[in-house]
């Protein structure tokens, strides 16, 4: 038995299995924010029934949360099964998907499994998105989907909202904004849903809401485009615990702010401490900060400190992700670097 061809070609999504006790490489939130919601799923919580398809509760929970009507939002596991979702609704064989450069490396992925191809461009100086350079290359190449991560993972820009707005004017067809990490910035393009026939937005409760555990995301459009994408979303994509407990957190968003804030502060703590290092730090707009260094192992070396980051390799060699932690993980980094430095 062999795998189709595309399949065969295909890299998987590598997470790093070695475990340390300071975890900042894979951007998840603070351990406690909404734990006690586990609680909340008491006696009359059915396992045995199929979740409401519709999930009416999480959906109004979420268009309270955006300011939007419920018809604009599609639920998916993870936004990571909705950016898939979009891939599979709007991209046939050979037709072209275009993204930032560098960008999320999950993009390509979706791209090659249904054999569409896949392009990256605008990359600026010092990772700055030159959005002239991805405007001219839409014009050039038509792509059926531009996918736009804004705060960009793994360099953490932002390009801001006026300008995400021109790439939108600059195309029919679809463009996808991933703000998974939007709520440590400030340029949403969330308010523009019901302005823009070709804009879809897709977020997720792994990051801000620190409820990467419960694989919950959403897509926001108008409402045509979710009927669109909801022809091919799997019924019940999204488990009934989850729904449960996403809807609880939406409903306390002010512990999130509070948490976004407090994450804020730290970053430019960080950052500021690895300029003070003499390491080249990437602003950001994120929950993470972009390194380069030409420390020789220095992934290896902070594991001997029992912390884990984020290596990158190919164009991106001896540059870094470090996920921003608490208070007392960051102070580890810091210490930590300081002493391999
Ligand atoms: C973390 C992340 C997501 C979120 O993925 P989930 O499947 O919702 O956990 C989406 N896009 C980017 C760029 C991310 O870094």
């Amino acid at each position: 038995m062999k795998e189709k061809q595309s399949v065969k070609e295909l890299q998987s999504y590598v997470v790093n299995p070695i475990v340390c006790s300071v975890k900042l490489d894979a951007n998840e939130g603070n351990k406690d924010l909404f734990k006690d919601l586990v609680k909340e799923l008491g006696n009359d919580f059915y396992l045995n029934v199929y979740p409401d398809d519709n999930y009416t509760d999480l959906k109004k929970a979420i268009s309270d949360y955006i300011g939007c009507n419920v018809e604009n939002i599609s639920v998916g596991n993870g936004s990571s099964e909705l950016l898939d979702l979009c891939v599979k609704t709007f991209v046939d064989t050979n037709e072209l998907i275009l993204s930032l450069d560098p960008t999320f490396s999950m993009y390509s992925i979706y791209a090659k499994i249904v054999n569409s191809r896949y392009m990256e461009t605008g990359e600026g100086s010092d990772f700055d998105i030159d959005v002239d350079e991805v405007i001219e290359s839409i014009k050039k190449n038509n792509p059926k989907i531009t996918i736009i991560c804004n705060p960009n993972n793994p360099t953490g820009t932002v390009i801001k909202r006026d300008k995400v707005l021109e790439i939108l004017k600059s195309t029919d067809e679809i463009v996808i904004v991933d703000e998974a990490y939007m709520e440590f910035g400030e340029e949403s393009v969330v308010g523009e849903i019901e302005n823009y026939k070709n804009l879809i937005v897709v977020k997720t409760l792994s990051k801000a809401f620190s409820m990467a555990g419960i694989r919950t995301g959403y897509l926001l459009a108008n409402e045509e485009l979710v009927k669109t994408v909801e022809k091919v979303r799997p019924p019940y994509n999204l488990n009934s615990v989850s729904a449960f407990l996403a809807t609880k957190a939406l409903e306390q968003k002010d512990k999130m702010l509070a948490y976004v804030k407090e994450v804020k502060k730290e970053r430019e703590k960080v950052y500021n401490a690895l300029l003070d290092m003499n390491i080249k730090a990437f602003p950001s707009g994120a929950n993470f900060v972009f390194f380069y260094s030409d420390i020789k192992d220095l992934e290896d070396k902070l594991v001997q400190e029992d912390i884990l980051i984020r290596k990158f390799g190919g164009k991106l060699d001896n540059h870094y992700r470090v996920t921003i932690g608490t208070k007392e993980e960051n102070n580890a980094f810091i210490v930590a670097m300081k002493k391999i430095v």
